[in-house]
């Protein structure tokens, strides 16, 4: 199918960004890597009047290391963040996550900004930024704004982005001694969304996990927090016996759809299994 016709505007700063989102409200729509909105597009799940093309609006591309931690452009590509040295020696979750994101071709376009403000239930990087403790910092005529990446994701993609506002940056803090990142999916093939993914941190000292950080995706309405599952690890070591203990807390974490990829049983036995290995592998050292 072709798109309905809409109005192209491609802004060359946030100012007239924010101009052109209040002068269409509802109806425009800004295009970021467009390999989410372009489909819709062309399947006209979404018929917007204005298309609001942000890439080349400037300084929403870099990664760089502030005293806040790693600050990463909403406009940063997938594949460049994936590259990263920066990212892999401050974010090592993110960049263990992003080989799982579509493919290839898709990363080369897919922005982090545009993932997020997607909010997909089963994308990899929600997950990621709430596992890190991130901060998403959003820009409007009204000013700045900083979401805590755990009051960010609303449900079903719906955020906490109001009307007006621009995801600018994502600010990763710096990680605490001991923590160790994981990270692990199940799909049908790779490059598919998840039937069941974890996004994890743990503090580790000898064997035993002193803090948990686990974040599911594809399992729930956005990135879920699984609490019950990271009280079951905590203060214990990660044996065979505490693994089981958590496996068995997840249910009380965890309310999976079911459709026609997987059933809600198949997806919390799937939560279950990388669970295990995850944890299992942060525990012995092994991201
Ligand atoms: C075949 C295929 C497979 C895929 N597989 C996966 C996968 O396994 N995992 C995964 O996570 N994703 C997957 N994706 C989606 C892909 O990762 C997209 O890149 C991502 O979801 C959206 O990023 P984008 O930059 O392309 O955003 P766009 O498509 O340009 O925009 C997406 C939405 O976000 C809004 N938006 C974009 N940027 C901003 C901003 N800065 N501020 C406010 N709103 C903004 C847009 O208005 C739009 O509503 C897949 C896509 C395809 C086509």
């Amino acid at each position: 199918m072709k798109p309905a016709p809409f109005e192209y505007h491609r802004p060359t700063s946030l100012a007239e960004t924010f101009d052109l989102l209040e002068r269409y409200g509802d109806d425009g729509r800004i295009l970021a890597g467009g390999q989410s909105l372009v489909p819709a597009l062309n399947l006209r799940l979404a018929t917007p009047r204005a298309v609001i093309d942000i890439n080349r609006v400037p300084d929403l591309d870099a990664i760089r290391v502030t005293s806040d931690g790693l600050v990463i452009g909403a406009l940063v590509r997938q594949e460049t963040l994936e590259r990263s040295a920066l990212v892999r020696e401050q974010a090592p979750l993110i960049a263990a996550a992003l080989p799982h994101v579509g493919h290839a071709a898709i990363r080369a376009r897919g922005t982090i900004g545009g993932s997020l403000a997607l909010a997909d239930p089963a994308a990899e990087l929600p997950a990621c930024v709430v596992a890190l403790g991130a901060t998403i910092r959003a820009q409007s005529r009204a000013g700045d704004r900083a979401i805590s990446a755990s009051d960010f994701f609303r449900g079903i993609y719906t955020t906490a982005l109001g009307p007006g506002e621009v995801v600018t940056e994502i600010v990763v803090p710096r990680a605490g001694p001991g923590w160790r990142w994981g990270f692990q999916e199940l799909a049908r093939r790779h490059g598919d969304f998840a039937l069941a993914g974890l996004a994890a941190g743990a503090r580790v000292a000898g064997g035993t996990v002193e803090e948990a950080r686990l974040v599911f995706f594809g399992v729930g309405t956005g990135p879920v927090r699984a609490r019950r599952a990271e009280a079951a690890l905590a203060g214990r070591p990660a044996d065979a016996d505490t693994l089981a203990v958590a496996g068995r807390a997840l249910d009380g974490d965890l309310d999976p759809p079911g459709d026609v990829h997987g059933s809600p049983a198949l997806r919390r036995h799937l939560a279950r299994v990388i669970l295990s290995r995850v944890v299992g592998r942060l525990a012995a050292g092994a991201a």
